[in-house]
């Protein structure tokens, strides 16, 4: 059973909030609390599940496993393999203040396609963190020249210093972000750099489907605790920059644009409607409206 953490903002410990609406509860098999809602800290403006489970071992296990393999595979192949790494690498080369080539994902789920592009065409050292067996399975097969470290991110061994660190889309997971900073903090050279990527709660998609899911009593959509993909916290702006300031890091990047869901639209729609769809869609992210964002914090000389 998890452990429930009630009324606290998970960046900046505020007991300050207001309420966006209430989560559904779900169907996996996982003790609950009597309601969990989306709540907002009125000092930060981080979205959060109130209460936070902290899940344990066991509850870990019931979450992320072969059933949740398909919510990790949604754009196309060309963007994810090719396209994505390039201008993330690009970005990273811009901020990166060390000459080292030592990269660390945590939760790479089960593909890592930063991690092979860098490993290929920028012949980087690679170390690849997936505490879910089942995923780490399925990664190995997908990314067999990898060394695969399945210990808990917190619990990883801090001795070794890496230049890149590297997340996507797993901090919105973790009950306790700080701690995630801190240890990546640590575990940074100097002028070595976070580069996390985190869905943006604002998105034109989460306002349009919880518009939808309010209306039939299902619950709401922002962060779906206890449904697929079990998100508990969502980032902003001035929430990371806290984050940033507690942990020896500086944010040197923030972005919500960049999204290719316009191009992903084109690709899996017919129809008249597809590219007035798709043009307003990249209208949207390019107005920060886009399903994800990014997030570059480097540390400290
Ligand atoms: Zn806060």
């Amino acid at each position: 059973m998890p452990q429930f953490i009630y009324n606290t903002c998970p960046i900046c410990n505020s007991k300050s909030f207001s309420v966006i609406g209430e989560c559904s509860l779900g169907t996996v098999n996982i003790e609950k609390p009597e309601k969990i809602q989306a709540v907002k800290c009125k000092n930060c403006h981080t979205i959060f599940a109130n209460p936070l489970p902290v899940w344990n071992k066991e509850d870990f296990a019931e979450l992320y496993n072969a059933s949740y393999i398909p919510a990790l595979d949604t754009t196309s192949t060309v963007i994810r393999e090719r396209i994505i790494p390039q201008r993330r690498f690009r970005e990273i080369e811009k901020h990166l203040q060390t000459k080292n080539k030592e990269f660390l994902e945590f939760g790479a789920g089960i593909q890592a396609f930063m991690a092979q592009y860098l490993f290929q065409e920028q012949h980087w050292n690679i170390e690849l963190q997936e505490p879910s067996q089942e995923f780490a399975i399925a990664l190995r097969k997908s990314f067999p020249q990898a060394k695969v470290n399945g210990t808990d991110f917190l619990d990883m061994n801090a001795d070794k210093r890496y230049s890149v660190i590297y997340s996507d889309s797993v901090m919105e997971h973790v009950p306790d972000p700080i701690d995630y900073f801190q240890k990546c903090a640590d575990m940074l050279e100097p002028g070595g750099v976070l580069y996390f990527v985190s869905p943006n709660e604002h998105s034109f998609r989460n306002w349009i489907s919880t518009l939808k899911k309010t209306g039939r009593g299902v619950g709401i959509n922002y962060l779906r605790p206890f449904n697929i993909p079990y998100h508990l916290v969502g980032f902003s702006r001035k929430g990371i920059k806290i984050a940033a300031a507690k942990t020896g890091l500086t944010v040197v990047k923030h972005t919500r644009r960049n999204d290719y869901e316009a191009v992903n639209f084109i690709k899996q729609q017919s129809g008249v409607l597809k590219y007035p769809v798709a043009f307003f869609l990249y209208l949207v992210d390019c107005l920060g409206f886009g399903t994800n964002q990014e997030i570059i914090l480097r540390k400290n000389k």
